[in-house]
């Protein structure tokens, strides 16, 4: 085969064959593994080329044989993929008040325990000093050093500009950003993205979403946030704020929201406000299970809310059924506009599975034309919070890989 690569890179051991040594990388990742012949041909490169990058590859540790594809007529091709031990990537799930982590292999399996932290944004000064003192045990535990690490993965709330790295919800003094500080702390390669984002690449590459082209990842906790994908790749927005679900007003004249406008959707339907609506009722006397699940009313949270559901308690069934009312109506509004195959729900709220789900899907008949809701499937997601954390892997490795057609 002629030398057809757009890059020229025979002859040229430089950047072009670091970058191309990346991609070759990037497609073992996202494909799995590939015969010299395959790699040739996607990178249009000769299979001398090829055959010596993936020499230089696994000499370097990165790649090794897996096994033998299927015959075209002759002898069967020997299969090259990545060596799921060649590197680790960090992943952080940081919320308002605690934090999960975990160290992965580039085959996405975490190295140990995934830890929890309760520390988060709002609970303690010093969060990013002591997740750095946790990554440093964790490693140090899995016998990993340093140099094995090709970054790290934050998952964050919050109005985050990509671009900037700066996380204008949490704002730290001297204008200093979480992304600086976080970088600064941890040695290595940092990359933050917003959680419901990262939750929604994670639904994308090894949940709900994974092949399917237009899903909405609601993320459903303590706020009310969207991940959008768009033909298979998350919906960004200009800035990358897209997304802000729960703050599209809802009700006219209604609550203050802590975004400064009013009426919000998070301000009727959030997790936060089912329980403050189920504390309000049951210290004002109403009979309900949750009572006998809590020492008192303000032990009460949105676990012992679903599990009281779940036990058929009509209290909490009711206030899920409220719930889903101001959800379908906003749902509504994305359905027609984007016309989505998939809703997958996710956040603490998705613990309720088809408690809410099935009243979400039933309400949504009432506000969406029947022709467009037809097609959309609303799924409770099945890897729940873990999403975030799987989300913030191809995150990084998108980025160091260079991968360019992804989900990313
Ligand atoms: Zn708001």
């Amino acid at each position: 085969m002629a030398e057809t690569d757009p890059i020229s890179i025979a002859g040229t051991p430089g950047t072009n064959r670091t970058l191309m040594k990346k991609k070759i990388l990037g497609v073992l990742y996202k494909n799995g593994p590939g015969s010299i012949t395959d790699i040739s041909k996607l990178f249009r490169l000769s299979i001398p080329t090829t055959a010596s990058i993936i020499n230089e590859l696994t000499n370097d540790g990165w790649v090794g044989q897996t096994g033998m594809g299927n015959s075209a007529g002759g002898r069967p091709p020997v299969l090259y993929g990545l060596q799921p031990h060649a590197k680790y990537i960090v992943g952080i799930d940081v919320s308002r008040r605690h934090s999960r982590l975990a160290v992965f292999t580039l085959a996405n399996s975490p190295v140990g325990n995934i830890v929890e932290i309760p520390v988060g944004l709002e609970n303690s000064d010093n969060t990013t000093q002591i997740l750095t003192d946790h990554v440093s045990k964790l490693l140090k535990s899995n016998d990993i050093p340093q140099s094995k690490l090709l970054g790290y993965g934050i998952a964050m709330p919050g109005l985050h500009d990509v671009r900037k790295g700066i996380n204008y919800s949490y704002q730290l003094p001297g204008n200093t950003s979480v992304a600086t500080l976080f970088s600064e702390t941890l040695e290595g390669h940092v990359c933050i993205e917003n959680d419901t984002k990262s939750m929604a690449l994670g639904e994308a590459w090894f949940g709900r979403a994974k092949g399917i082209k237009d899903a909405l990842c609601l993320n459903i906790g303590t706020g009310i946030g969207m991940g959008i994908i768009i033909d298979g790749k998350i919906f960004r927005g200009q800035s990358g704020f897209s997304g802000e679900f729960g703050h599209i007003q809802l009700v006219t004249d209604g609550k203050l929201c802590y975004c400064g406008k009013t009426g919000c959707l998070e301000t009727v339907a959030s997790g936060a406000e089912i329980v403050r609506k189920a504390k309000k009722s049951i210290a004002g006397g109403m009979t309900s299970l949750i009572s006998d699940f809590v020492s008192d009313t303000s032990a009460i949270d949105l676990k012992t809310i679903i599990q009281a559901a779940s036990e058929g308690d009509i209290f909490s069934i009711q206030l899920l059924e409220d719930t889903s009312e101001h959800l379908a109506r906003g749902l509504a509004m994305v359905i027609h506009l984007l016309n989505p195959q998939m809703i997958i729900i996710g956040g603490s709220l998705s613990a309720a599975g088809p408690l809410i789900s099935e009243p979400i899907r039933h309400k949504l008949t009432k506000y969406t034309i029947g022709q467009i809701l037809q097609d959309v499937s609303i799924q409770i997601s099945d890897l729940g919070r873990d999403a975030i954390l799987l989300g913030t892997i191809p995150y990084v490795l998108s980025n160091y890989f260079e991968l360019q057609s992804d989900n990313y």
